[in-house]
């Protein structure tokens, strides 16, 4: 049977503490869940990700500090990230890093530098890297260009921006992720990125609890009801459900470098 391969995911969200070890069991037994990427988004996150590869089979994590949260970032940080990442193989990338010109939680030039820093870390780690951007097309372009580019595999989780900036980062051999928005109404400019955008670059996720797809929208959100989303991008690409699950796993076995 088909599987869901989940790229992006907060199952260390408190919104799961009441039943997690439930609903992940359900997820993978019942409801076609494979494999799941937990993100990172700041130090609890990287120790919980350390924590959730361990404690089952089906989970990946990332190591990482989010833009809304480099304000706790240090050298030390850094260097203990690159230390467990290099220790533990299923930290499969670096992320989510980026920028945020949304909440601005951050001065923009701290956003940037830590930004900076992590690609530097993931070239040295040789990993993957999640990218958040919101509000910052512009910006968060102008630094992946200026530091390697191309040269390292990217997601652009979440994608927001049009079809013409899907188009800079697809040329540079990205990827793009692609969850909940797809369905909403006003969702319009996503449906039409996943209309252009070729099958292969497209990564399924949820970023769970967030992000619900409809009809779910406003309630919290788990790996189970990305068939909204796998529903929509067939349907926008005028293929089967079959054909966006098979071909989405095998790009998310290549984007994370893990056994297909
Ligand atoms: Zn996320």
């Amino acid at each position: 049977m088909l599987k869901i391969f989940d790229t992006h995911a907060h199952y260390d969200s408190e919104r799961f503490d009441k039943d997690r070890e439930e609903l992940l069991q359900d997820l993978t037994t019942n409801q076609q869940v494979g494999r799941i990427v937990n993100i990172a988004c700041d130090e609890a996150s990287c120790r919980k990700n350390l924590e959730f590869v361990k404690d089952y089979d089906f989970m990946y994590g990332s190591v990482g500090f989010h833009p809304d949260e480099v304000g706790d970032l240090n050298e030390d940080l850094i260097n203990w990230m690159k230390e467990e990442a290099l220790n533990e193989e299923k930290i499969v990338a670096v992320g989510e890093i980026g920028l945020d010109y949304y909440w601005n939680k951050e001065a923009r030039d701290i956003q940037i530098y830590w930004l900076e820093a992590q690609l530097a870390m993931a070239t040295e780690l040789n990993l993957p890297v999640v990218i958040h951007s919101r509000e910052a097309a512009k910006d968060t372009l102008e630094v992946i260009k200026a530091n390697g580019g191309a040269n390292r595999m990217m997601d652009i989780h979440c994608f927001s921006y049009s079809v013409e900036m899907a188009r800079e980062y697809l040329n540079m051999g990205h990827y793009l992720g692609i969850g909940g928005v797809v369905t909403f109404n006003n969702g319009k400019k996503l449906k039409e990125v996943v209309e252009y955008m070729p099958l292969d670059r497209i990564l399924l996720e949820t970023d769970a609890p967030y992000l619900t797809p409809v009809p779910f929208r406003s309630k919290r959100n788990d790996s189970g009801k990305i068939h909204y989303v796998v529903d929509e991008i067939a349907r926008l690409k005028q293929i089967s459900t079959d054909e966006v699950l098979e071909q989405t796993w095998k790009n998310a076995c290549t984007f994370y470098n893990v056994e297909p």
